[in-house]
Order: structure tokens, then sequence, then C-alpha cells
């Protein structure tokens, strides 16, 4: 006998028949012999439509009445699911975020729980019934009773979060496609199906645009070893298990807040290539990586920055013994194209950077909290490391800086982030090793899984909801980064990919680089507002603001070490004339930014570039 959670998506509930089926199948499990929680969304598009009222009132509604109104769509599924199953003859109860003890920040529209308080849950489980609770939902605190929602999508991170507070054996998460496939089936009918995939690998696919999970679902269910599994709610087919560590025996207090940053990572014996003012057209970045692919060039962190007028830079880190590998590789393309480039380009120019290393912060907990970021740039100020490149994924904040204050930075991360000194760091050669771990968690965690050696892209996801701003000319010293992303901390924006660009200008004397960064498109606005105010007082210059764009990414701890991956990726662009305006990595996934009308076809592109096309076609019920 098993204690289980269920959730079921909005579609999967999203009419009396769906409801009813919702109620048979959780019926069987019963009867099978386990225990269930079962966790439910608002039916269908019930939420979008209540957005749009509020909409229609307000421009801006205020958020505590917003959590008010969206609460409302689960509550209504709640009690419609319970009379269903005790209609079968099932015993069950309706319980609201509040009524089971969800207690949340209290931050209204996107609320981090904190912890569960189980007892009323369980004593409705040892009576045999069958609770069914409202997702996305919880309550601010026991004393203040204000309703606040998780943000959307949130039911996901409901169903896990109970599930990792009453320990449950496992979490179904039931949605309207077989489970977790190559890319969304709604842009490529040929996805394909995957039966496993590491949490790792699902943290960034999902907070890169796949929405078939909440990425703070798989954050929970990886910090808490949550076995995880996302099925259709019309078969009872396996579906797609989402792989985690073990558990370390983490404290439920505090269970979203926990501690953000896991380890601290050292790189040395990294250098750097970087290629100044290469033409702003498709092919550029195809043609670079695919000679250093050839060459058999392994290369670790790769970025490209836009910049005025219509050149770019592209940057990329190797260990110092390929460079000379690597420096003749682009030395040897530079020249080709610099005779391609614009007549009133400047030329082309190979920059080589020696002597430097590259500190990373770990950690789930670092999702969707825009202020680590911004701590980890405001510690190496404050111990003046100036930040030369930055990478970031949704797990991991990399800054290469100089060799000679590796060391300086590491020890000032560790001790803001409060990482133990006998806690193993990187290194040389630990990138190769967290992939092997990964791949290692996959194949052991899936007994029958049918892959020997994964593939190095498992999944392709796009991100619509984009916008790019970029601060011209910022000074480059110490404590910049750090000023811009406390700004963008304090105001609550998340930032994806941060760019700095390679080329140093001087103006007015003093040395400046442009930075540029993605956000959510609802943030993208009134961030340039509100940087443009400090811009002056800052020494920066103009901030813009790029609405049209779309972020393609692929993912898979199989690329580590792999030559030729990014290549691929921009070969199958450059295949298709779609110009890449900014690029950015870490270990376990590549991002392009593209122009917005692109984004679909670039999706469709790469897909079939690293022929994860299956021969069936999915069709996903309305
Ligand atoms: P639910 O209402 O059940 O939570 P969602 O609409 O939130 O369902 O998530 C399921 C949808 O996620 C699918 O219908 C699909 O269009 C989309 N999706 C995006 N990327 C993927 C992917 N890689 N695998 C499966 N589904 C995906
Ligand atoms: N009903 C909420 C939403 O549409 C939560 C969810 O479905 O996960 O965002
Ligand atoms: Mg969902």
């Amino acid at each position: 006998m098993a204690l289980i959670v269920q959730k079921y998506g909005g579609t999967s509930v999203g009419s009396v028949e769906r409801i009813q089926a919702v109620a048979q199948r959780v019926y069987k499990t019963v009867k099978a012999g386990n225990s269930l929680v079962v966790v439910v969304s608002a039916m269908g598009k019930t939420t979008d439509g209540l957005v749009k009222i509020a909409k229609e009132i307000s421009a801006s509604p205020n958020r505590r009445e917003m959590d008010m109104l969206l609460s409302t769509g689960e509550q209504v599924t709640i009690a419609l699911v319970s009379m269903a199953l005790q209609e079968i003859g099932q015993p069950a109860i309706s319980m609201t975020g509040a009524q089971v003890g969800i207690v949340t920040e209290a931050e209204h529209t996107r609320a981090r729980i904190l912890h569960i308080e189980t007892d009323r849950l369980t004593r409705h489980i040892n009576q045999g019934k069958v609770v069914v609770v409202a997702g996305f939902q919880g309550i601010s605190s026991i004393r203040d009773m204000e309703i606040t929602t998780l943000g959307r999508g949130g039911s996901d991170t409901s169903a896990v979060a109970l599930a990792a507070a009453i320990q449950a054996d496992f979490c179904e998460i039931y949605t309207d496609v077989p489970g977790i496939l190559t890319t969304d089936p709604r842009l490529v009918a040929e996805a394909q199906l995957m039966d496993a995939i590491t949490c790792n690998e699902m943290l960034e696919l999902a907070s890169l645009g796949a929405k078939v999970l909440h990425p703070r679902a798989v954050e929970i269910a990886r910090n808490y070893g949550v076995p995880l599994v996302v099925r259709s709610s019309w078969t009872d087919d396996p579906g797609t298990w989402v792989t985690s560590p073990k558990p370390q025996g983490r404290s439920l207090i505090n269970l979203e807040i926990a501690r953000p940053v896991d380890d601290v990572e050292f790189d040395t014996d990294q250098a750097k290539v970087a290629l100044l003012r290469v033409p702003d057209k498709p092919g550029v970045a195809a043609r670079l990586f695919g000679e250093i692919s050839r060459q058999k060039v392994d290369v670790d962190l790769i970025i490209q920055s836009i910049h005025e007028g219509n050149s770019n830079d592209i940057a990329f880190t190797v260990t110092t013994p390929i460079l000379k590998r690597a420096e003749a590789v682009a030395s040897a393309i530079a020249p080709a194209l610099r005779s391609q480039s614009h007549p009133n380009t400047d030329e082309a120019e190979v920059m080589i950077e020696q002597h430097i290393a590259k500190v990373s912060i770990v950690g789930a907990g670092m999702i969707g909290r825009p202020g680590v970021a911004a701590k980890m740039f405001a510690t190496l100020a404050e111990a003046k490391v100036n930040i030369q490149m930055i990478s970031t994924s949704e797990v991991k904040v990399s800054c290469v800086v100089d060799a000679a204050e590796g060391d300086r930075a590491v020890a000032a991360l560790r001790q803001a982030f409060e990482i133990p000194e006998n806690q193993r760091i990187g290194g040389q050669g630990d990138k190769g090793t967290r992939g092997e771990k990964e791949q290692n968690l996959l194949s052991s965690s899936t007994p029958n899984s049918q892959l020997t050696t994964p593939p190095p892209v498992r999944g392709v996801a796009l991100d619509m909801n984009q916008a790019r701003l970029a601060i011209r000319q910022v000074p480059d010293r110490p404590g910049m980064a750090a000023r811009l992303f406390g700004l963008l901390a304090q105001h609550n924006v998340s930032v994806d990919m941060i760019i700095q660009s390679q080329r140093c200008r001087i103006v007015d004397g003093i040395p400046r680089r442009d930075i540029a960064f993605t956000v959510s498109r609802i943030d993208g606005e009134n961030t340039q507002k509100m940087l443009t105010q400090v811009a002056a007082e800052l020494g920066w210059g103009e901030v813009v603001l790029d609405n049209a764009i779309a972020k393609v990414s692929i993912v898979g701890a199989g690329m580590v070490g792999q030559p030729g991956v990014a290549a691929k990726m921009f070969e199958a662009l450059a295949h298709n004339q779609i110009n890449i305006q900014m690029i950015a990595t870490s270990e376990i996934k590549i991002s392009c930014v593209v122009a917005q009308e692109q984004g679909v076809k670039a999706l469709q592109a790469i897909h079939s570039a690293f022929e994860l096309a299956g021969s069936e076609k999915f069709v996903v019920p309305a």
C-alpha cells in the first residue's frame, strides 16, 4: 500500500465527464490498496477567464484582490471532484489551501510555500477518505488568514510540496500530454516521449519555457527526493519519471525558501577567446563553432552579446591546454568574417585572455529569486573582484574572473552563502564528473530504461514571453553588476540570460561595456523605466528595450564534454536564415535569442537537426 499524491491539471478536470473520469481513476487507485491526496487545478481555462475580467476592470489590479479572485477557480473543482467521488461510493472531503494549512509568504500572486501543517490531512486520510486539495493557493499565516496564490501554473508546486510534507511514496502529475516530450507537441507534432529525465535537465527545460511542469515543483522534488512522474489523464501509459538524487534529510520548515545555494564551485586553468566585431548576420556563430568542433575543441561557456551598430562579439572559454588550438581556429576564421562584413564595419579581431578562473554558485533554490545573483555580484564587488564574463542558468550563476583573484572570490562567496569549509568544491574536470553523475542518476533510477548512452540533447524549449534589455556604456569596474542586479532584485525582477560585451570602449576617460539581459516581458517596460531613472546618476548610457524576441534553448546532461553540440544548433539556425542576437550557455543548456517572428521556426529547425522527432504524431486534445 502506497501513499500517493495525484495532481490533475485544468484540461483534465475541464468538464463534468472529465471530472467523472478523474473520480474513476482515483477510485481505482484507492481500491488497489493506496491512500490518496488529490490536488486539482481550476477547470479548463477558468483562471485565464478570471484574469481577463479583472483586466477589464483595472489595468493593474490590486494583488491581494487578484489572489482572492483567482483562488476561486480551484475551489469550484475541489467541491465537484469530491462530489463525483462520493457519488461512486468513495468517501472524500474537499479542502482549500487554508484549510489544509499550506502556509506561504505574504507575497500575493507569487507566494512561496513556507510549511504545510499535515495533521488535518493525515486525520482524514486515516479515516479512509480521499482528501481533495485546491492547488495553486495557500494562506499567509494562521493569524492573518490572507489567501495567497503561488503564481500561474502553481498547482504542480502544491502537489509536490504536499507529497514532500506527508512523505508520500510518489507524486503523479496528470495532464493532457502523455508525459514529458522532447518539445511542446503543439509546436512539433512529432515530438517524442521520454521515459525519464533528470531533475536538473527538467529544471532547465521548465524554466526555459516547457510549461508541462512548474519549475518550482521540480525544485521541491529535487530537494526532498520526491519521486515524480508526469502522465496522461486519458490513458494508463507509464509517462515520464523525473529522477532526483537521494534526499539529504532537509527540514520541512521554510520549504521553498531554505538555503538557496548548495555549493560554490571553482574552475581554474581557464582561458577566454573572444572574436570582436563579427558581422551581425545569420551563419557567423555556425561557421566559428563548426570549425571549432571539427578541430575537437571542447568549449565551456559561450556568450554572444549584442552591440550598437551592426557587429557582435562572441566569446568562449576553454581549458588552458587547448587554448592554442582554439586560438588558431579563431584566428583562421577572423579574416573570412572580415571580408564578409559590411564595408563600414570595423574589422573582426581575436582577443585572448589567459589566467582566468570561473567561480560559480549552484543551487535549485535560486530559481525566481533575483536576490541570489545580486548577492553574488555584491559579494564579489566587496571583495574587489572584477567580473569579466557572467553566465547564468536557472540553477547556477558563473562568473569569469582574473585567476589571481579566484581564491579571494571563492572565500568571499563561501562565507556569504554559508557553505562550510569542508564541503567538496569543484575544480578541473568537475564538469565532466557532474555530467556523468547526472547520467548515472538517470540509468540507475530507471531500470527499464531503453537509454544506454543518453543523447546530448534531451529537449528543446521556446520562451516567447521574454524581453531583452541592454544598458549601454556601463563603467567596467567592480560593483556595477552588483548595483544593477541589486536594483532588479529590489523590484523583484528575475533575470535569465545576462551578458556583458567583450569590447571595452573608453568614453569620458572610463572603460565601459554594454550589459544585456532578458526578463519576463511583463516586467520589461517597468524595468526599463526604473533603470533609465538611475542611469544618469550611475554614469550609464541609454537603456534599450526589445520586446520582439524569442528564446530557444536546448537542454541535455549528455552535452557535457561533447564538442559540436553548439555548432549543430547554430548551423540549424543559419540554415534557416535565422540571425542569433544573443547566446548564453551553462553546462547542460544553450540558449539563443532570436527575433520573435522566427521563434517557432527556430524551435522546429533545432528539434529536427538533433533528430529528436519520432514517427508518431501527437494530437493534443482541446
Ligand atoms: P495542466 O493544465 O495539466 O497543468 P499545462 O498546460 O500547464 O497542463 O501543461 C501541459 C502542456 O505543456 C502541454 O499541453 C504542452 O502543450 C505543453 N508543453 C510544453 N513543453 C512540453 C514538453 N516538453 N513536453 C510536454 N508538454 C509540453
Ligand atoms: N489554475 C492556475 C493557473 O491556471 C494554477 C494551475 O493550473 O496550475 O495558473
Ligand atoms: Mg500546468
